[in-house]
């Protein structure tokens, strides 16, 4: 069994919070309670590059640690001038949380499938360089496999602590999982087309987020007596505004979904997440209070 402070951190990459909200996800749902947040970035490099930063999506009114990350950060990177504010769940020094997490003793596992992860690109690189260990799923739908290659890294990490991070694809256009009972070479959300089926984006969006929740089981499972965080980089756009995909600022393209379950903190590091959950709200509340 992995140490109990380690981290799970799954983004589905593309997946809109009202297919989230309206697909069957018992494994994720496990976790706490889905929240409609909003993206930091509108594709998938600005958007991790920004949440390895500790800017994971938010809900910009709530006063409320962690659902917030201008309020207070899962995970808060502290420089000369940017110290704590006591309302983080881990703080941390370094480049960016992977790097700062490695720093902290933890062993840190990659996988991403969508183009902007291919590590061997030198565009990759500020995403994944900083992983000990990282692999590139090559399309899309290959979850099994970055499933399999993960168990295999986890294999000799008993009693370790963890960072691993997962990029899914499958939840990405052209929305297919292997063995999807639909043709992968036809794509229903192509931007500028004019022969897109919105209609069937979410469909297809929609079995794959449930197929990958059936797939996440064991996984997440493995991470129960820890931290998970789950949540999408950015949505897409179905014919919304005559919009359609993603990188491009649309209300349809920020929302996403976020949910975690955070647990145990690192000791050595924690600003105010070594608290139960209830103690950070109500030291948060202090810092707030003192500010205002
Ligand atoms: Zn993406």
């Amino acid at each position: 069994m992995i140490d109990r402070t380690s981290f799970l951190f799954i983004t589905l990459d593309s997946c809109r919070f009202d297919t989230f909200e309206a697909t069957a996800t018992p494994n994720l749902d496990a976790l706490g309670p889905l929240h409609r947040a909003t993206a930091p970035g509108n594709f998938t490099f600005a958007s991790h590059a920004a949440m390895f930063v500790g800017f994971t999506p938010g809900l910009a009114q709530a006063q409320e640690p962690w659902l917030n990350p201008k309020f207070g950060k899962i995970f808060k990177i502290v420089g000369g001038g940017y110290p704590s504010k006591g309302t983080e769940f881990v703080t941390l020094k370094g480049k960016n949380i992977v790097d700062g997490l490695k720093r902290q003793g933890y062993t840190a596992l990659g996988s991403g499938a969508v183009g902007w992860f291919d590590d061997s690109t030198l565009t990759a690189q500020a995403l994944t360089q900083d992983f000990d260990r990282f692999f590139f799923s090559g399309n899309c739908w290959s979850l099994d496999k970055q499933l399999q290659w993960m168990d295999e890294q986890l294999a000799g990490l008993d009693g370790k602590k963890v960072f691993v991070f997962l990029n899914i694809g499958e939840t990405h256009v052209p929305y297919y999982y292997e063995g999807a009972p639909w043709d992968r070479e036809v794509n229903p959300c192509r931007p500028f087309a004019d022969d897109n089926d919105a209609q069937e984006c979410r469909r297809r969006q929609a079995l794959c987020l449930q197929w990958v929740d059936n797939r996440l089981g064991p996984m997440l499972e493995r991470f129960a007596h820890a931290n998970t965080i789950v949540c999408a980089d950015h949505g897409d756009a179905w014919g919304e505004d005559g919009l359609w995909e993603h990188g491009i600022h649309h209300s349809t393209v920020l929302e996403v979904p976020l949910m975690f379950r955070l647990q145990h903190a690192p000791a050595t590091m924690a600003g105010a997440g070594a608290a139960a959950r209830r103690g950070v709200v109500s030291l948060a509340k202090k810092v707030r209070d003192k500010l205002t």
